[in-house]
């Protein structure tokens, strides 16, 4: 089992969670996204991370906060992506949701955090509620390389050896429809997918149009009145749903 994205320090006991969920067998990447949250996931990598089985986090600032975001803070984000040679960078996105999507600062948070990415040559884990096609027009403005000149077949080939290297934009809970994953493909992109991702027509529709080598499922799971062994349990059922949607929906 493999959940690509995962609040561990926002659900109960995390040290014990996490703990079980290596018992378990259960991989993830730990997703933290804001200052607490980032110190709390930095704490149990310290704890759990082995040599066999390094511990996948992922460091960003999610748009909820996109409007108290600062220099110290990005200060702060570069210093634990720099102590971290593998975490991911996220999650980081736009949410109509929340403040700061009209009048332009979520993107402006988000083009810094894309930037970083690239920099740092880190996986960007995204966030988006809303437009789809404005994550891509930012992906490109932060120089996200894609391949525009080849054919969709040719471009698929060409896509397929560039899957092992970040930074690749991972659409997190994906939401996305038939264009976007046709638009999104030449970036590299990585897709990983929700309970929720099933239910919107146009989103499950897509999915087929998806190869399979860059689907992943995760649970996003970040609140709970479970104890860690009944939690360990409940994630698992949720990850094995999203799968069993999966199949389904490819049938
Ligand atoms: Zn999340």
């Amino acid at each position: 089992m493999f959940d690509f994205h995962i609040h561990l320090a926002r659900l109960p006991h995390p040290k014990q969670l996490t703990q079980q969920l290596c018992n378990e067998n259960y991989d993830f990447i730990a997703v933290a996204c804001e200052p607490w949250e980032w110190e709390e996931v930095a704490q149990l990598k310290k704890e759990f991370s082995t040599e066999i089985k390094p511990f996948k986090a992922a460091y960003g600032i999610h748009p909820m906060l996109a409007w108290q975001a600062n220099d110290k803070m990005f200060a702060e984000l570069r210093d634990y992506l720099e102590k971290d040679k593998i975490a991911m960078v996220g999650e980081a996105g736009i949410d109509k949701r929340y403040p700061g999507y009209e009048d332009g600062t979520q993107d402006r948070i988000f083009l810094a955090q894309a930037e970083l990415a690239l920099e740092l040559k880190r996986d960007l884990q995204i966030h988006c509620v809303g437009d789809y096609m404005r994550v891509l027009k930012l992906l490109t403005e932060a120089g996200f390389p894609q391949d525009v000149s080849q054919s969709l077949d040719a471009g698929h080939l060409h896509v397929l050896s560039r899957l092992q290297e970040a930074p690749r934009p991972i659409f997190h809970r994906f939401g996305g429809d038939t264009n976007f994953v046709k638009k999104s493909l030449p970036f590299g992109a990585l897709y990983s997918l929700h309970e929720e991702s099933f239910r919107k027509k146009s989103t499950a529709a897509a999915i087929p149009h998806i190869p399979q080598e860059r689907v992943f499922f995760e649970t996003d799971a970040d609140e709970s009145f479970l104890d860690p062994k009944e939690l360990v349990d409940s994630l698992e059922n949720r990850l094995e749903s999203v799968r069993l949607a999966y199949a389904k929906c490819r049938e």
